[in-house]
């Protein structure tokens, strides 16, 4: 879908008077490609006294082929900021990260990166500890606002003893394939972590089902997940029969067409994924519909078909396929929630409601899937650029288009590249989490 207020921002007399007048700056933002490497230029790494991270993290990114700086570089921007704050103990040291960030955040690329990594409150030992760690989430979430050209900022929790779990995040974060994740902290715990051979194809021999493939998102996640390797089951409404056979010849995977919630639905799934597949390896809970209405003019039927394809439906296939035993270990369960299951939204109870059940069961499942070494995880997209966002009235459109620090919609893309990150064997530490894919959207914030 064009949006002719980007194009105009980015030309020079739109330049000129976007600067002006103050209007909202989207920069067209940078997309991996295939093969480019995982980022393009020096990376800044420092950290608080005593933290834990920074040498692991290192050796790691040297590892992976990035330039490690500890200086800024003479004349080259760096592409990034890595801080290790896991040896900031108490507030007294928070200023350590004005220390490094203030001199040296105006010279970060277009596109750039910043990336704090911390300990969970919760995994802290002591209350002053736990509270200065906390304190990182407001940082990054400034910093993700102030940061400017398409750049994006996260935190990252990293348990103790966990320190080798962290490739797969980085690599997700410092790329361009988290173009429009900004804001957002991420958790890291215990977990297998399998890394993969191919960086490339990291699900290569793995078979993935992508529900609702046909168009819009789940396209692009069947894509994605594709072009990492793995053959995926595409799976849609048989309406929509015709283009979802188009997309499984194209990308080499398979079609099947099942309403999910038919009450057969999930013992035709496993039927099929045991027969064809031997089990499953990766699940994308992405069909879903809305039928917008305020409560008091909304029919039992529409909050129902919501609440039965956005969520009811994905809990009794994970049933099915769990009591089968077709999970198989490393298996990975993603649902897409949204920031309407965050903040709420008018004439959207019935999708809220299902959306925010979406979380509840990434909560409430990853301590459970965690037993059998699968994880769970869920993205809440915002403004994603499709069918279904070309259809919103014209100002609510530009609203929602524009109310986040990148001051434009996402990607299916986007929402593609968070899934194959937490779908990616050497993700097994990255379980629980619900990341938003919003661009760090105002709405819910
Ligand atoms: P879309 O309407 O283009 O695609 C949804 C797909 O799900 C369709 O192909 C549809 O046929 C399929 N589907 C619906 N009911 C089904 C059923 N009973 N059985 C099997 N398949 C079914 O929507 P999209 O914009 O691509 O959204 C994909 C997901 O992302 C949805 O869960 C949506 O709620 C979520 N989301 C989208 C946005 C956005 O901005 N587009 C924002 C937040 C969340």
């Amino acid at each position: 879908m064009s949006d002719r207020y980007s194009q105009f921002a980015s030309s020079a007399p739109g330049r000129f008077l976007v600067g002006r007048l103050g209007l909202p700056n989207p920069v067209p933002l940078r997309r991996h490609r295939q093969g480019d490497p995982v980022i393009d230029g020096a990376v800044l790494l420092g950290g608080a006294p005593g933290g834990r991270l920074a040498e692991p993290v290192g050796k790691l990114l040297r590892s992976m082929g990035v330039d490690v700086r500890a200086e800024q570089p003479t004349g080259a921007r760096p592409a990034a900021l890595v801080f290790d704050a896991s040896g900031i103990a108490d507030s007294g040291q928070l200023g350590e990260l004005h220390a490094f960030f203030n001199p040296v955040l105006r010279s970060l690329a277009r596109s750039g990166r910043v990336v704090v990594l911390g300990i969970a409150p919760q995994d802290c030992a002591q209350p002053r500890q736990a509270t200065a760690q906390r304190a990182l989430e407001g940082f990054v979430r400034s910093v993700g606002k102030e940061v400017g050209g398409g750049g994006t900022a996260s935190l990252v929790y990293v348990a103790p003893g966990v320190e080798d779990a962290v490739e797969s995040t980085l690599r997700f974060l410092l790329s361009p394939k988290s173009a429009f994740v900004s804001g957002q902290v991420v958790r890291i715990g215990p977990g297998m972590v399998d890394a993969p051979a191919d960086w490339e194809r990291p699900l290569a021999g793995k078979v993935a089902l992508v529900t609702g493939a046909s168009r819009g998102i789940g396209e692009a996640i069947a894509e994605v997940l594709s072009r990492d390797g793995a053959h995926v089951v595409c799976l849609d409404v048989p309406a929509q029969g015709a283009d979802l056979s188009a997309l499984a010849n194209r990308i080499g995977g398979s079609a099947l067409q099942l309403d999910i919630t038919a009450a057969d639905a999930p013992t035709r799934l496993a039927t099929h994924l045991r027969e064809r597949h031997g089990g499953v390896d990766v699940v994308v809970h992405n069909a879903g519909v809305t039928r917008d209405k305020k409560l008091a003019n909304m029919r039992a039927e529409q909050w129902d078909l919501v609440l039965e394809v956005n969520l009811s439906a994905q809990e009794r296939i994970d049933d099915a396929l769990l009591a089968e035993g077709l999970l198989n270990p490393g298996g990975r369960v993603v649902s897409v929630s949204s920031i309407s299951g965050i903040a709420g939204n008018v004439g959207q109870t019935n999708y809220a409601t299902s959306k925010a059940g979406v979380i509840g069961m990434v909560q409430s499942m990853a301590p459970v899937l965690a037993a059998k070494d699968v994880t769970i995880n869920a993205v809440a997209p915002g403004f994603i650029e499709t069918a279904m966002t070309a259809a919103v009235p014209l100002v609510t459109r530009e609203v929602g288009r524009r109310m986040n620090s990148l001051a434009q919609g996402g990607l299916p893309v986007d929402v593609a590249e968070t899934i194959a990150w937490f779908a990616n064997p050497a993700s097994g530490g990255v379980a629980g989490n619900v990341v938003r894919v919003c661009g760090q959207s105002l709405i819910g914030a």
